[in-house]
């Protein structure tokens, strides 16, 4: 038996009882004749302590010991005479009787302790050693606890969990696929999932009536700190229901992991937002409403003097910053950098201060009377003491720039606090988005999204007005999931392909046998899936969807661990007829 305990286990009432543990030295130090070793497992650190009084080749042997060794000991547990209460094996100590080193380790190139000397690159490249590490292994326990909740919740309401292939054809979700070239079948190439989304419903016309998978998908997309090339999802489908159903089945899913794991109940229902109202008030389809500061639009207000730059604007809008009209010229400069980086893109901001007695001042006193300004104030509802941040322009460009703006604003006010927790419902989005690239409409969601039955019959007229019945789960501005009413109906299908600018022809080839599929009885069904990375995420606090990931990549899709992607041999490419253009490093 390699242990009787583990390094978490040991307590008081253990004092007196011989003990083996195993592990790893996480810190060595000597103190006079003695020596005290702190070992380490995934459960929690225990002293081990050596005296030369008592055995002076046992404290030689101690002394030795360098950081990660693996090593066994017989011993004692004893109560210490210094406790340490950060610990919850503080109160005790094992007094070794016996030393066994299991397999000596070199010196790590970073130390494996909650704060690590260890940048980003090192802890990547030694990645299995950075997962020894609580604050980073803790992560992925969480991970592992919120899959079996899902699991749970899921099973018991009758999902099935079911496994869809991985070396596939192209699924349409809006990126760029990974692709895999075929040995059998010279020339041809298998697509990794994007998403399981045409197998599940599939499987609805199969009668599987319930399914769900935990389950990797693959997108060959830009990564930012929210995105993996491969990343997991938690995937569902129903048969025979509504939006209204799937929206409370998973509502209550969500419900439950934050009742069981963070242990907050939410009492009331999830807020429902249609996207319009998330468009004209926080200019994002993923608003964070742990905050107010909603946008309030002053076209009308503001285009009544000769100011240029509001009068030749599609939209004045601004947000009411409250108590921060005290704002230095400095931390006011400060903001308009801001607004103006590329990435945001606007070209200036006005403000106006708000000041005690009623009166106003501002960017743009030159133009606008006091009494102008006080219009403004009073349709922002700002008191004294508040600042109106105010942008114009173009209406949808601006109302993403404001959404920086405001989001920013809350980072400052200590409003987007990672403890609270403000999930919605973003509802009735747009079936269509157009694509400005190709010159024409694509899926907002995704092709096989269904169009809302009042809203069919402007799709071939007015197709921008279509709204689907397609819903995304937002939690404090991220989000969380998304999915729709699918269409189940050959014609529709047909219909939607081409709203898409596919011809019959190439429908027929790309989406044959889901086309096929749908004259065999297709149940109605619906579905979505959440972001399990992102979940975990949100749970931890973390910033970076990368931390609850074991083995992640880097911002160039490169695992550095493992060097991957790598060149192959020759030998391989020309099994799979494949040569390459570019001249390889
Ligand atoms: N397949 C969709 C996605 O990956 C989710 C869904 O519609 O169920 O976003």
């Amino acid at each position: 038996m390699y242990r009787s305990h583990t390094c978490g286990e040991l307590r008081l009432s253990h004092v007196g009882t011989q003990v083996t543990l195993a592990g790893w030295v996480q810190r060595n130090r000597k103190l006079g004749g003695m020596t005290f070793v702190d070992l380490r497992d995934r459960y929690g650190i225990t002293q081990l302590a050596f005296d030369e009084a008592v055995n002076k080749e046992l404290n030689d042997q101690a002394q030795k010991l360098g950081r990660e060794f693996v090593v066994q000991v017989v011993g004692v547990v004893a109560e210490r005479s210094s406790k340490n209460n950060k610990i919850p094996t503080g109160d005790i100590e094992i007094v070794v009787e016996k030393l066994t080193v299991l397999n000596a380790s070199e010196v790590p190139p970073f130390t494996i302790e909650d704060e690590t000397d260890g940048g980003d690159d090192i802890r990547m490249k030694y990645r299995y050693l950075d997962l020894r590490r609580n604050v980073v292994r803790k992560n992925l326990e969480l991970r592992n606890q919120l899959s079996f909740e899902v699991r749970n919740y899921l099973i018991k309401n009758g999902f099935i969990e079911t496994e869809t292939p991985v070396l596939i054809n192209s699924t349409p979700e809006g990126a760029r696929d990974f692709i895999v070239p075929s040995r059998m079948n010279p020339g041809e190439f298998y697509a990794l999932p994007q998403s399981p989304q045409l197998f599940k419903q599939l499987l609805m016309v199969s009668g599987f009536d319930r399914y769900f998978q935990i389950v990797k998908c693959f997108r060959d997309e830009d990564l930012r700190a929210d995105r993996q090339p491969e990343f997991t999802q938690i995937d569902c489908e129903m048969s025979f229901v509504e939006q209204e159903y799937v929206l409370n089945m998973f509502e209550e899913l969500v419900k439950q992991v934050f009742r069981n794991i963070k242990g907050i109940d939410f009492k009331e229902p999830f807020l429902r937002m249609p996207y319009a109202e998330a468009m004209e008030f926080y200019g994002s389809d993923k608003p964070d409403i742990r905050f107010g500061m909603k946008f309030v639009d002053i076209t009308k207000e503001a285009q009544i003097r000769d100011f240029a730059v509001f009068n030749s604007a599609q939209y004045v809008a601004g947000i009411c910053a409250e108590g921060c009209a005290s704002y230095s010229r400095k931390e006011l400069d400060g903001l308009t950098d801001f607004v103006k980086r590329p990435q945001i893109g606007a070209k200036g901001l006005v403000y106006v201060k708000c000041e005690q007695g009623g009166t106003f001042k501002s960017s743009v006193d030159k133009f606008y009377s006091q009494e102008d300004l006080k219009s403004w104030a009073e349709k922002m509802n700002a008191k004294e003491g508040d600042l109106l941040l105010i942008l114009s322009g173009d209406k949808v460009a601006t109302q993403k720039q404001l959404c920086e703006l405001r989001l920013e604003m809350g980072e400052r006010l200590g409003l987007r606090d990672k403890n609270v927790f403000a999930p919605l419902w973003v509802v009735d989005f747009p079936l269509l988005e157009w694509d400005e690239e190709s010159g024409r409409f694509k899926a907002m969601h995704h092709p096989f999204t269904a169009p809302k039955p009042e809203d069919v019959q402007f799709i071939e007229t007015a197709p921008e007005k279509v709204r689907a019945n397609a819903y995304d789960m937002v939690l404090n501005g991220v989000e969380l999931g998304g999915g729709s009413v699918r269409i189940h109906n050959g014609e529709m299908q047909q219909k939607m392909f081409a709203c898409l600018g596919l011809s019959q022809e190439e429908a027929q080839s790309k989406f044959g046998y889901l086309l096929n599929a749908f004259k065999y009885g297709a149940p109605p069904h619906a579905g979505l899936a959440f972001g399990l990375d992102r979940f975990v995420a949100l749970l931890a606090g973390l910033d970076s969807i990368r931390d609850c990931i074991a083995f992640p990549k880097n911002n160039s899709g490169r695992d550095v661990m493992i060097n991957a992607p790598s060149i192959v041999d020759k030998e391989q490419l020309e099994e799979l007829n494949i040569a390459i253009k570019l001249e390889t490093k």
